[in-house]
């Protein structure tokens, strides 16, 4: 670290006037003075005047733009615990604000610092609420900690270890909640040096390896990318750089993975004007480069917690080195630099509350509830008690902090923690305590998760009636949907009878097919399953088929279609390319349409009349229905694969989601991600309010196909995707 020349008031004043904003100097000289007279004599531990502290404070908090009050309470931040100054005369003086931001800095400076585990959720949320009263005070402590971390070589080396271990817990983390990225970023990368520092070496030393190597990459893809994507106006910003020292620490010591192998070493970020542009780049990088699988993250759609956007995909160039690639819009970029200092720096004239915006509702929340009272546990009382708003926040125990509708339990609790986390849950505490499932949480509890390892364990069906979120609800529902095909659909088969025998619904073959038909679904056992899972509603099921049954019961005989007519609905395509058929060289094939082969599927020729063969799965419906009829039982032929071909199908994909846009853009980026050309796409709005999408890509084969399908099926929000014409 290099020792800069020590700072003074005149910098912090030529800095105020590089701004070009207007702040009231004459305020902030005086802060200045009663700081400098109230320090005079005291020493840093690096031998400076104490005063190049507060002022250092200052000139970072300038960097966010914060306004003249929050400047003030920085010069004077220590002087209330460390001189005899005396809040009352800042009050006088300078206002209450400023006064207010004082006391709570010192406040925060006095919350015990407990590094247990079990503590550290409770530290953090008496850290936020004490800032809760306004929120530059925590922007200044953070301040505050940035340069002691910065200036932590001059102090002996047994606080050194303290004070970079709680930064590493408590006040980066805080940045991070606050979406404070430059600022958690640096103190991390201090802190860690500190802790580990041949851990650090050793990254620095696998860094500097290959650096110009490493350089002339980075400037390749930018050059590739740029040339890419120069039509766009204004032209996007691209930048690109080695990921900090700390996010490569983790991977490789906290996650154990050798340094080849961790992808995201080198990244690159584009900065354009609009949503729409983001994706548009995306598809643009993942044509330039090959995305890696499972490496596609929209927060542009799912926002994290702190309010970050962007969207992220790790891909792999020529070279055969993966990079990550962030791509987000100026305000999306703005939001993930400055957090919520970014109210100051680009909404200039904002006070210390927050406005009316949506990006940090939980902190608004917490400012709102702010009682009169001074002491942090009274706060902290008097939010646990209201319980009038809609919405909760609830604590992890490392003091992560997530949102919850009103009325949610600790199982909708485990679910937004993660799919895994709720499918596997087994118990959970509030507090320290066991809880029932259905405990309804409130905000401020601390949640802990207990999890089984076993992998045959899973959600009950129960828990669907437990579950008050329709996040929680849907993923439970896709679980058994997965999990758990043959006991739904014995499930469902038995509920299905019984409501039809209720109904006087004779149950039939027949009946049961349109039934399914009518759910959107492809199969009677696709029916009783979704029954089974509770994604079809018996009630629903009833209704559509009520009147066809009168209906189907006059035309019986004439309702049936013959099965060739059907089989000679063949694909329009021609794929004859790889299909042997036993004892027939030369003869014209298509694809049946009721069936869609694809290469991989069991399949079965069958000799039209004047058609050539059709091509159909061997589990197909017409097949099944048809093999052993007097009339067609000659005509069908053994039929297979022609080994690998590296030719393309196209096939569709059914999918019933919910109707919210952000899950439409997720279907679609999953495509995307697995660089998978769609020719068409066809949307339709149910009567119950879902979405029903048929897509059509083009596949390699079944097992592409089956891939892509149940990538689709993991997006939340997505009721069933599959693929159509499956028997
Ligand atoms: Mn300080």
């Amino acid at each position: 670290m290099d020792i800069k020349k020590s700072v003074t008031i005149d910098d912090l004043m030529q800095k105020i006037a590089d701004t070009g904003r207007e702040y009231d100097t004459e305020k902030i000289r005086r802060a200045f003075e009663l700081a400098d007279k109230a320090h005079d004599g005291q020493l840093r531990s690096s031998g400076e005047k104490y005063i190049t502290h507060p002022l250092s404070v200052a000139m970072i908090l300038l960097d966010y733009l914060m306004d003249t009050d929050t400047i003030c309470a920085a010069l004077m931040h220590d002087v209330v615990e460390d001189t005899d100054v005396a809040l009352e005369e800042i009050k006088k003086k300078f206002g209450s604000d400023v006064a207010l931001m004082v006391d709570g800095v010192t406040k925060i400076g006095q919350v015990p610092l407990n590094t247990k585990e079990e503590q550290q959720a409770e530290n953090i949320r008496k850290i936020l609420i004490a800032m809760s009263k306004d929120i530059r005070v925590i922007i200044i402590k953070l301040a505050d900690r940035l340069h002691n971390m910065r200036t932590l070589y001059a102090r002996p080396p047994e606080k050194q270890l303290k004070t970079s271990l709680e930064t590493m817990n408590f006040y980066a983390p805080i940045a991070h909640r606050l979406g404070m990225s430059d600022i958690k970023e640096e103190m991390e990368s201090i802190a860690i040096h500190y802790l580990d520092p041949y851990g650090c070496k050793e990254i620095e030393r696998l860094l500097d390896l290959h650096k110009d190597e490493r350089d002339s990459f980075i400037d390749k893809i930018i050059t590739r990318i740029r040339s890419r994507i120069s039509d766009i106006d204004p032209p996007p910003i691209i930048e690109g750089r080695v990921k900090s020292i700390f996010s490569i620490y983790k991977k490789m010591y906290v996650k154990n993975k050798p340094f080849d192998e961790i992808y995201d070493i080198y990244a690159v970020r584009i900065i354009v004007q609009s949503v729409v542009e983001c994706y548009n780049v995306l598809g643009v990088i993942h044509d330039l480069f090959s995305p890696m699988p499972y490496r596609f993250k929209d927060y542009i759609a799912t926002p994290k917690p702190n309010r970050y956007q962007s969207l992220h995909t790790t891909v792999i160039g020529k070279e055969g080195i993966p990079f990550e690639v962030q791509i987000r819009t100026v305000e999306m970029h703005n939001t993930a630099q400055y957090g919520i200092a970014a109210h100051w720096k680009y909404k200039a004239g904002l006070k210390g509350s927050v406005d009316g915006e949506k990006r940090f509702d939980w902190i608004r929340q917490l400012l709102e509830r702010q009682q009169e009272a001074d002491d942090v546990e009274q706060i902290a009382d008097a939010i646990k008690n209201d319980l009038t708003q809609d919405e909760v926040f609830v604590f992890s125990p490392k003091g992560d902090v997530f949102a919850l509708p009103l009325g949610a339990n600790v199982l909708d609790f485990a679910y937004t923690i993660h799919t895994e986390v709720g499918n596997k849950m087994t118990g959970a505490k509030v507090g320290g305590r066991m809880v029932p499932f259905d405990y309804q949480v409130k905000t401020g509890d601390i949640v802990e998760i207990f999890t089984s390892g076993s992998p045959s364990y899973g959600p009950n069906r129960n828990w669907l009636n437990i579950a008050q979120t329709t996040e929680a609800k849907s993923k439970i529902r896709s679980w058994f949907k997965k999990e758990r095909r043959e006991e739904n659909i014995a499930c469902g088969k038995e509920e299905l009878e019984r409501e039809f025998k209720r109904n006087g619904i004779p149950v039939e073959n027949d009946i049961l097919e349109e039934a399914a038909m009518k759910a959107h679904l492809n199969s009677v056992d696709d029916l009783y399953a979704a029954i089974g899972y509770g994604g079809v509603s018996m009630s629903k099921v009833i209704q559509r088929i009520k009147d066809s049954v009168i209906r189907a019961q006059k035309e019986h005989n004439a309702a049936v279609m013959t099965a060739e007519e059907n089989m000679e609905q063949t694909n329009s395509r021609s794929r004859k390319k790889g299909i042997i058929i036993e004892g027939i060289d030369n003869c014209q094939i298509k694809f049946a349409q009721c069936c869609n082969p694809l290469p991989g599927d069991p399949i079965i020729g069958f000799v039209t009349r004047g058609f050539g063969v059709s091509i159909h799965k061997q589990d197909c419906v017409n097949v099944i229905n048809n093999m052993d009829s007097e009339e067609n039982r000659d005509r069908w032929l053994k039929a297979s694969w022609a080994g690998v071909d590296d030719s393309t199908y196209r096939a569709t994909i059914d999918i019933i989601s919910e109707q919210r846009s952000s899950v439409i853009a997720d279907i679609t980026a999953a495509i995307a991600a697995n660089r998978i050309p769609m020719h068409e796409m066809n949307m339709h709005r149910l009567k119950n309010g879902n979405t029903n999408l048929l897509i059509t890509i083009e596949v390699a084969g079944v097992e592409q196909l089956a891939n892509v399908i149940s990538r689709l099926q993991k997006i939340p929000g997505v009721i069933s995707a599959d693929r159509t014409g499956k028997a």
